[in-house]
């Protein structure tokens, strides 16, 4: 009986996406893993709302019915620059995720605003996420407040799954590709290779982008790992991981 466990998670998802995504979970589907943890993201780069793309909704309501689980990944997915940033948050904010850390220093009003207007929309689509991950996994000590203020069930870090209600943080490095360069793409395929090699104890996961698909050689290496960790462990999604891990008393 297999006792570990792996997610596979597609960040990004939105309606400028889900041609990608789509493709996606159709190769994935052949390697065994029929369930995913999509994290949508309501307005991606304010370049159209998700609620107003109603065969866009038609196919997460698909998806959600066939097993995979609907996360709420930011709002905007855009972090604005502040006229005066320090070097260390210019280095983070621009360097490492591109402007992408939304809630990297969200203040916690702001984020209960941002939180709860994705909640009421993802409701009226007909969605109850149990959890909301960070743009870039970049979440402040008063964004997560505002989690738990908002009822959030759980988030994720770059090393971690916190479960808000129970308190438990479980330490797991996520696998995740960075496609933007070319010593980029040659950094994370020895980083990958290394840290599935490595092998996680318990709940392995990978974390894919849209971009990723379009890079032959990073996609033949998620491919194959994900083909082997399919293998040798029960595809699960973090919603059902973490309840799992609830009623074994984690
Ligand atoms: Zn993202």
């Amino acid at each position: 009986m297999k006792r570990r466990s792996v997610v596979v998670s597609i960040h990004d998802v939105s309606p400028g996406t889900r041609d990608r995504v789509e493709t996606m979970l159709s190769e994935l589907g052949g390697l065994g893993v029929e369930r995913t943890s999509l994290l949508v993201v309501p307005n991606h780069h304010h370049r159209g709302h998700f609620l107003e793309d109603r065969s866009f909704i038609d196919w997460l309501r698909g998806l959600a019915q066939a097993g995979h689980e609907i996360v709420i990944h930011g709002y905007y997915h855009q972090r604005q620059r502040r006229e005066q940033e320090g070097t260390a948050a210019r280095l983070i904010t621009r360097v490492y995720t591109a402007d992408e850390g939304e809630f990297y220093d969200v203040d916690e009003p702001a984020a209960v605003e941002l939180v709860s207007r994705a909640q009421r929309e993802f409701s009226e689509a007909g969605f109850q996420p149990a959890g909301f991950i960070a743009p870039a996994w970049l979440l402040s000590d008063a964004g997560e407040r505002a989690l738990c203020r908002c009822g959030i069930g759980y988030t994720t870090r770059l090393g971690t799954v916190h479960d808000l209600k129970t308190g438990h943080v479980e330490k797991s490095q996520s696998l995740v590709w960075s496609v933007r360069s070319g010593w980029r793409r040659a950094m994370s395929r020895a980083w990958n290779r290394a840290l599935y090699a490595i092998g996680a104890p318990e709940l392995l996961r990978i974390g894919l982008h849209p971009p990723d698909i379009t890079h032959p050689g990073i996609w033949r290496q998620i491919r194959a790992i994900i083909a082997d960790a399919a293998t040798r462990r029960v595809v699960t999604t973090y919603a059902d991981w973490i309840e799992a891990a609830r009623a074994r008393g984690k």
